[in-house]
């Protein structure tokens, strides 16, 4: 625990997103001794580890605002200016299926993020329900719901610490066996092959300078150790370079294997490949399909579409779906 507390006491004032970034590291609200803005219930049961059908049923959600959080050391957390702000969050219902990529599009504060904060109960809903397998989160402990949801975020963190302990976050007691596998399925046993001190070589601030790409694929080998049955993803804008990207793509593609995914989707290839796109505008759903079917139907899709991928829907893009 101490080393834990060390690279974490300066970040006693981040805001919730940021904790968020920093929620595969596993119970951070308790390491960082702040109180959880959600109350385990008594009676909570531990949900399967299998459970994998994630359901939002009629979902709206404002973030708590500063009259609704007594403690001082949530001030922080919530926002001062959402202290009049509305609904972020309006009537949302949607299903991901076991095995199913469900993606999430749309403008910039549409609401995204809210979405999949909502899976691990970062927050409670105001109105709906999000359950899994039939299990409203609110009805399950928060370790099985944590051991159940894992998070890949843009901005990968690692703590100063080895590469092992890093990874181990993930799961306590993984064997070296264990995390080497992680490790090459996430495409990243290589580089850590050749470091000096291999799983031993110090990360983070101070020590070995890894490239986005690299954490990237850490931060998957983390995941693919922590072994969830649903995953949530924030694809990274940030541009890597196209043999960095398509080894993020691959390990991407193992962490996601038969597993429910909802991905806040950049890239052109999840847009193509998901189950079914949902397009989030002021907090609603306002269209849903798949790749195909929303090019067919034209409207926001479609202009997003156009400009965040530049291009025009081709032929290709029509088939390839
Ligand atoms: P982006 O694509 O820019 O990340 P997004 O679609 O993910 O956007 P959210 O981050 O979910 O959108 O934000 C939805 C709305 O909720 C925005 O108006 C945002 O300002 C607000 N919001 C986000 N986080 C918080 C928070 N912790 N407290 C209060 N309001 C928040």
């Amino acid at each position: 625990l101490v080393r834990l507390l060390g690279p974490l006491q300066g970040l006693s004032n981040v805001r919730i997103d940021v904790m968020t970034a920093l929620v595969s590291f596993e119970r951070v609200f308790e390491v960082l001794d702040l109180p959880s803005l959600v109350q385990e219930r008594p009676d909570a049961v531990a949900l399967p580890r299998s459970a994998s059908r994630l359901t939002f049923d009629h979902v709206s959600f404002h973030y708590p605002r500063a009259d609704e959080v007594s403690l001082a050391s949530l001030e922080t957390v919530a926002r001062p200016e959402s202290a009049d702000s509305g609904q972020v969050l309006t009537d949302v219902s949607f299903v991901a299926e076991p095995g199913q990529m469900v993606a999430l599009v749309g403008p910039s504060g549409a609401g995204k993020s809210t979405i999949t904060h909502l899976v691990a109960r970062l927050y409670d809903v105001s109105e709906g329900q999000v359950s899994v397998d039939g299990h409203d989160v609110r009805a399950v402990t928060l370790q099985s719901l944590e051991d159940a949801v894992g998070y890949v975020t843009q901005d990968a963190h690692m703590f100063h610490d080895t590469i092992g302990a890093n990874l181990r976050y993930a799961r306590p007691g993984a064997s070296d066996e264990q995390v080497w596998a992680a490790l090459e399925a996430a495409q990243v046993a290589e580089l850590v092959r050749h470091l000096p001190d291999g799983l031993d070589t110090v990360v983070g601030d101070r020590g070995y300078r890894l490239s986005g790409g690299e954490r990237q694929r850490l931060a998957i080998a983390r995941l693919l150790l922590k072994a969830p049955s649903i995953v949530v993803l924030d694809e990274a804008t940030a541009h890597l370079d196209s043999e960095s990207e398509a080894a993020v793509q691959r390990a991407l593609d193992a962490a996601l294997r038969g597993r429910t995914s909802l991905v806040i989707a950049h890239r052109l290839s999840t847009v193509r490949n998901a189950d079914l796109i949902l397009v989030v505008e002021d907090g609603r759903i306002v269209q849903r399909g798949t790749h195909a079917e929303l090019i067919a139907t034209g409207g926001l899709y479609l202009d997003l579409y156009r400009t965040q991928f530049n291009t025009q829907p081709t032929e290709d893009s029509w088939t390839s779906a």
